[in-house]
């Protein structure tokens, strides 16, 4: 899976702003439960005093605290003198403090009341809430209005969480878009790639990847894919660090509690890798029965009408059923396992809430520590309980879609069985288009026996090459064999006299006017199928040629004419129709060699014979290579080649093979016979 990342390298600018972004995200994310702790300890219970050092003091009261203090300390609180006049002091209390400091301005604070009994033994804690409370008392006597220093304090820290708050969501909604962004287009790449990969398979990988597992591939396989890219661009780097960061700042508010929060991950993850192990195996299979479920689906929208007419509905029903409830019953079983997670990860949230607050609340009553920390040690645990669930998330996307991932790469990965040499010959400008076979042998990949075996012949510019001979005896195959769709398996094809293996793919097929046996028209109109052959047709050409394939007359009749919509695969055509549109396809192109594949089968007998005189007259000079099944069609060519079981058994002129070859005759006779 790690190699489909590669295509997310033209993101990695925005990727790396986008972990910026996430870095400032923490960051603002735990400052929060900070604040909120200070609006508790300071705002409400201090009254909005922060420190046990007044900002303005009674000058008598502060000649008491300073005989109090050691030199050093007194030097440094003179340091943070600010102004003072005859009855007053202010002091710069923003300035840096030192908790030393802080701890020995409140001790001599605490010492100049006289009240040194209060802090014997006492932890700093209590020190310092005696200090503030000495502080409050002095602005009392100062006439300085408590209620607005308290309102203050609350409002401005309240707003610094809102300014936070904020920056956190600014931050989580730009990183989703960098993130939907980067995985959408990842995505689209890897589509392409997939795409353009099986556009360059031959025939052969084909065979091996079934048709409905590459549209899965390039789809649903795909979109798991960017989901993860997603989640990881989301998740990864902010989950780690909300915890790690979390830990540490809770470690900050109360050591002492910090193994609650190790025992809670520990179940956590325990609880976690067993769900896991339980569900994780499904995960492949579920991606093999989307496979399934495709396939048969596809199978039976194509074959629909054949599911009709033999009344097959409802096995084919039943089949669908059966891969559906499969899936079904997988999906369920992983969704089962997986809802199960959340109240018990519920469960561990409250119950470590409800543990710290049993733990803390003996400490804050002792004085230990301040209500406000024991709040944020809460939130910040639950932070990082939250952290190990977003890791865990990924890591129930992850094993998805690394199985996706593999089936994308294989694909990626399969190189096609036909490719062009390093070092391809160029074909002279002017050239003859004269096909020969050498011993040709063929075999399909995956085949137990050989389709074709030493076939050699040779197909010159200007005639008429035919085969004929029973189905399956390997017509179709040879004439594959010359646009390269396979390679031979042994001997060679050559083309005025180049091997046609030396040969560029591309400009071997522009030399090639190919109508397959099973003609396949794609959803436009009838001029879009027929420029398929030569985009830059004109209307003259298309004239011109649909006279030579017949098809002029069927089109006239169509309002639209050459504008008529063909539906998908040329439904809304006869097979007739179909053909002749094949036919014309091909004869745009400009070729050299011409071949058609069983092609005027669906034709009348009529039309097939002015078709052939057409098409004598049109491209008479060319190479032609037909192959036939009725002896009508090819009497006139000027070599028959006569095939069973992948043989040669007969070669020459309809008359020398009506005198040698006894499955020629066979097959005259039954035709003609009836026929004459
Ligand atoms: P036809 O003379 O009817 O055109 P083909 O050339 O299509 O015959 O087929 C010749 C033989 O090769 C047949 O036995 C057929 O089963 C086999 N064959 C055809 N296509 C494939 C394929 N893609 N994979 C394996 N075997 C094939
Ligand atoms: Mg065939």
């Amino acid at each position: 899976m790690l190699k489909l990342f590669k295509y997310l390298k033209p993101y990695l600018f925005p990727v790396i702003i986008a972990v910026g972004l996430l870095y400032l995200q923490v960051n603002t994310d735990l400052s929060l439960p900070d604040y909120m702790s200070k609006i508790v300890n300071t705002g409400i219970q201090q009254g909005g005093i922060e420190y046990p050092i007044p900002s303005v003091i009674r000058n008598s009261e502060l000649k008491n605290i300073e005989k109090n203090l050691d030199d050093i300390n007194l030097r440094h609180l003179q340091q943070i003198y600010k102004n003072s006049d005859s009855e007053k002091t202010f002091i710069d209390i923003n300035g840096k403090l030192s908790e030393d400091f802080i701890i020995q301005f409140s001790k001599a604070f605490i010492l100049s009341k006289n009240m040194g009994q209060l802090i014997e033994g006492q932890d700093n804690n209590v020190i310092i809430q005696i200090g503030i409370s000495l502080v409050r008392a002095e602005y009392e006597v100062l006439g300085i209005d408590m209620q607005l220093l308290q309102s203050t304090f609350i409002l401005k820290t309240g707003g610094m969480m809102l300014l936070m708050t904020l920056i956190s969501v600014l931050c989580a909604v730009s990183v989703g878009f960098i993130g939907s962004k980067t995985a959408a287009g990842g995505a689209r790449k890897i589509r392409s790639e997939i795409f353009e990969k099986v556009e360059s398979f031959s025939s052969a990988e084909f065979d091996t990847f079934s048709t409905a597992s590459l549209i899965t591939r390039s789809t649903n396989d795909v979109t798991q894919i960017q989901t993860v890219i997603f989640m990881i661009i989301r998740m990864v780097i902010y989950a780690p660090l909300l915890g790690v960061g979390g830990f540490i700042r809770a470690m900050g508010k109360a050591p002492s509690m910090g193994w609650l929060i190790g025992l809670a991950v520990v179940i956590l993850l325990t609880i976690i890798i067993s769900v896991m192990s339980i569900a994780m195996p499904k995960f492949k299979k579920v991606q093999e029965l989307v496979d399934k479920l495709n396939l048969v689906a596809r199978e039976n929208l194509s074959g629909l009408l054949v599911v009709r007419a033999f009344n097959r509905q409802k096995f084919e029903e039943n089949r669908f059923d059966s891969v559906n409830k499969d899936l079904t019953a997988t999906n369920l079983f992983i969704s089962r396992t997986m809802v199960t997670l959340m109240p018990v990860i519920m469960l561990i949230m409250n119950g470590l809430s409800i543990a710290i607050i049993w733990v803390g609340s003996k400490q804050v009553s002792l004085g230990y520590m301040q209500v406000g920390d024991m709040m944020a040690f809460i939130q910040y645990a639950m932070q990082i309980v939250m952290s190990f669930m977003m890791l865990s998330m990924v890591f129930i996307f992850l094993p998805r879609a690394s199985v996706s991932g593999k089936r994308i790469i294989e694909v990626l990965e399969t190189e096609s069985s036909i490719k062009d040499k390093k070092t391809t010959t160029p074909l002279p400008d002017k050239i003859k288009g004269e096909i020969e076979f050498t011993d040709v042998t063929f075999k399909y990949p995956g085949g137990e026996v050989d389709a074709l075996s030493t076939i050699s012949f040779i197909a010159k510019p200007g005639t008429t090459t035919a085969f004929i001979g029973s189905t399956g005896s390997g017509k179709s195959t040879i004439v594959n064999l010359i646009p390269r769709f396979y390679d031979v398996t042994s001997g060679q094809i050559t083309l005025d006299g180049i091997d046609i293996r030396d040969l560029d793919q591309k400009t071997l097929r522009s030399t090639i006017g190919f109508v397959p046996q099973k003609n396949v028209l794609f959803s436009g109109t009838i001029e879009s199928n027929l420029k398929y052959g030569n985009k830059n047709a004109t209307k003259n050409d298309l004239e011109r040629i649909v006279k030579v394939s017949q098809a002029h007359e069927f089109i006239k009749q169509k309002d639209e004419g050459f504008n008529f919509p063909i539906s998908q695969d040329g439904t809304n055509v006869s097979g007739g129709q179909r053909q002749r549109l094949a036919i014309s396809r091909a004869l745009m192109k400009d070729a050299s060699i011409y071949v058609f594949d069983d092609s005027f089968s669906a034709l009348d007998f009529k039309t097939d014979a002015t078709l052939r005189r057409e098409l004598k007259d049109s491209i008479g000079g060319k190479t032609v290579i037909i192959v036939a099944q009725r002896v009508a069609t090819i009497m006139n060519a000027e070599q028959i080649i006569v095939l069973d079981d992948g043989k040669i058994v007969g070669q020459g002129t309809h008359k020398e093979l009506l005198q040698t070859c006894k499955e020629y005759i066979e097959i005259a006779n039954s035709q003609l016979g009836l026929q004459e």
